[in-house]
């Protein structure tokens, strides 16, 4: 066991303070990784506040770690010492089912550990990237490529793949007209990565106060969903719809909002169960549906894609101590378009 520094929560709600915690050593196909930067997630203040339910105390956030390998296991073949390397969301996973097979370990039936908030294969509650150090299975460890800097490649690991792998499963490319529904932390990675595919992409959101950003990012079209002429002049319009939205939206508006085969993609959801008249999707064999980050090889490609198009997030760097003010920010919605901490300061 190794005794790091970290920023954790105390408890539910309690302001996240710098104390030490230990890791575990490291295993035949475990690496240490010297994390230099771990981005915060909208979701990591959900779980501080135990919005998604009763979470495990105390809590070191963070799923968006970007690193060094500092050591590596003796029978770790993928990585090596110096290797620059990120980690998401999961950090195990059963291996041994249907989705695990297939490379989907984010649907794993047989549980899989997520990074923090949850427990590892050894009974121990897992401690995530407001760290100075975390120690990996190598499977669950991706490389960052030479052209991507650590610190705007860290919210890849999770707002990046979090849009990826729905924009590739309905297939945004070429041809597809897509839209973005909110301009966050999600909805800034799905433009750049919407447009890297080729797709023609529009962004919906609440006001037209962030539309110069969107249009820099790589957005051919930007409309106001508070202006009803907004769902009027776009109906019937896109092959995709990805919301990233966690407040409740319209879903019949948006739905009519896609053409013939259409799909509204959901990677945020609301706290509260949504109605919908099931017209809005028998009229035009529309689907709802829902995505959640993706699995450890398309994590690879995502990496490997940005790389190729020159695409991090936009970030602004804090040091620890800052951290609870950046909650308040990011609740404020006042980040473009992600914190990332410098893990120096811890
Ligand atoms: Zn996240
Ligand atoms: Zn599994």
């Amino acid at each position: 066991m190794t005794s790091v520094a970290a920023y954790a929560a105390p408890a539910a709600k309690a302001p996240l303070e710098r104390t030490t915690i230990e890791r575990r050593a490291v295993g035949e196909h475990d690496v240490l990784i010297d994390i230099k930067y771990a981005g915060i997630c909208h979701s990591d203040i959900h779980q501080v506040r135990e919005g998604w339910g009763e979470a495990i105390f105390p809590m070191v956030p963070g799923h968006e770690i970007a690193g060094v390998v500092c050591k590596a296991g003796p029978g770790v073949t993928r990585f090596a010492v110096g290797d620059r390397v990120g980690v998401g969301c999961m950090v195990d996973s059963c291996r041994e089912c249907d989705n695990c097979r297939a490379g989907l370990e984010q649907y794993c039936t047989g549980g899989n550990v997520m990074t923090y908030n949850g427990v590892g294969k050894d009974g121990r509650p897992t401690y995530g990237g407001y760290s100075e150090k975390i120690v990996v299975d190598e499977n669950f460890v991706v490389r960052v490529p030479d052209g991507l800097a650590l610190d705007e490649a860290a919210p890849l690991l999770c707002a990046g793949i979090t849009t990826y792998s729905p924009l590739r499963h309905w297939q945004a490319g070429p041809g597809k007209k897509v839209a973005v529904v909110g301009l966050g932390g999600l909805g800034h990675m799905a433009v750049k990565l919407a447009h890297a595919l080729g797709a023609e992409v529009t962004v919906l959101s609440q006001s037209l106060r962030k539309k110069d950003d969107g249009l820099r990012l790589g957005a051919d079209h930007y409309h106001a969903t508070s202006d009803p002429e907004t769902f009027r002049a776009l109906a019937g319009r896109f092959d995709l719809i990805v919301s990233t939205v966690s407040a409740p939206l319209d879903f019949g508006a948006y739905l009519s909002l896609l053409r013939t085969d259409g799909a509204l993609v959901n990677v945020g959801a609301p706290e509260e169960p949504v109605s919908l008249n099931l017209f809005s999707v028998i009229g035009g064999r529309k689907t709802l549906a829902g995505s959640s980050i993706g699995g450890i090889r398309e994590t690879q490609e995502m990496l490997d894609f940005c790389a190729a198009h020159g695409i991090g997030a936009d970030i602004e760097v804090i040091r620890a101590d800052q951290v609870n003010e950046a909650y308040e920010r990011v609740l404020a919605s006042d980040v473009r378009y992600r914190f990332v901490i410098d893990a120096a300061t811890i």
